[in-house]
């Protein structure tokens, strides 16, 4: 990978996924040149992205998940359906681990397509910030310290998700990121979240998680509730 640059990059996101590569993808549909940073690498070494999410958190295990659901449903419930089986079923831990893999292989893929696609600048290696990170504000807990913007104790840096305090979810990563984004380029950010980073999102009406009244941190059953429809 070719690391010699003689660019300036409006917008440096450390950290690739899940709140990094939307943050910068966004930031580079906005019209800012935008180069994205990340030291992960795969168990071979290899250069990769997509952080907790991607490498060992949702989506490896959704994937498990998936197996190990599948096995309940033919053991305990295909029964009623009027499926049987005519051996035991057992489950190939080896097989499991490698469908797990490779979905997480394809899935980093996916988003290293959508940087070149989207013209995100990646690079792979340790970000250090030389001048501005030794004040960086942490609470007691080793959060970093935001205000209702996301702005640190320093001026130009910006910090979400898991690294500042609260809920520790994808969703919210990638939420905030877009919304740092939008609101330092043209002020119109659509999560409005305050430092307790409870948030109410007003926009995206496909996704659950962001119609009106819906809060992360709720079930889906107790934010219907709160907008007063029932659910079954
Ligand atoms: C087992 C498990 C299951 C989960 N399931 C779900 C789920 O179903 N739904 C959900 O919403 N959330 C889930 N989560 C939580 C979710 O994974 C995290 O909230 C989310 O990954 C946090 O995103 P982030 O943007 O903070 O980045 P992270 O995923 O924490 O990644 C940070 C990235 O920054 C990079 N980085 C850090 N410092 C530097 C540096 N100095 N230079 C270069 N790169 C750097 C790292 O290499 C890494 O890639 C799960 C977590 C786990 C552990």
């Amino acid at each position: 990978m070719d690391t010699n640059f003689d660019v300036i990059f409006i917008v440096i996101v450390i950290g690739a996924v899940p709140g990094g590569d939307i943050a910068a993808i966004r930031a580079e549909q906005l019209g800012m040149n935008v180069a994205c940073v990340d030291a992960w690498k795969t168990k071979e070494g290899k250069p990769t992205q997509d952080g907790t999410c991607n490498n060992i958190g949702c989506i490896p295990s959704k994937a498990l998940l998936q197996s190990s659901k599948n096995l309940d449903q033919a053991k305990h419930h295909f029964g009623a359906l009027g499926i049987m089986s005519m051996g035991e079923l057992r489950m190939d831990v080896a097989v499991m681990l490698e469908r797990k893999n490779q979905v997480v292989k394809s899935s980093n893929e996916g988003k290293l397509y959508l940087f070149r696609k989207n013209k995100v600048q990646f690079l792979n290696g340790l970000a250090f910030m030389t001048r501005a990170a030794v004040g960086l504000e942490l609470d007691g807990r080793g959060a970093v310290v935001v205000n209702g913007e996301w702005r640190t104790s320093v001026p130009s840096i910006w910090a979400i998700a898991d690294v500042v305090r609260g809920l520790m979810l994808a969703h919210m990563a990638e939420e905030e990121g877009v919304a740092v984004v939008e609101r330092r380029r043209c002020r119109c950010g659509r999560a409005h979240c305050r430092p307790s980073r409870s948030c109410r999102f007003q926009h995206d009406p496909q996704r659950h998680l962001h119609q009106p009244g819906n809060r992360l941190g709720r079930s889906h059953r107790a934010a219907a509730q709160i907008r007063g429809r029932s659910i079954s």
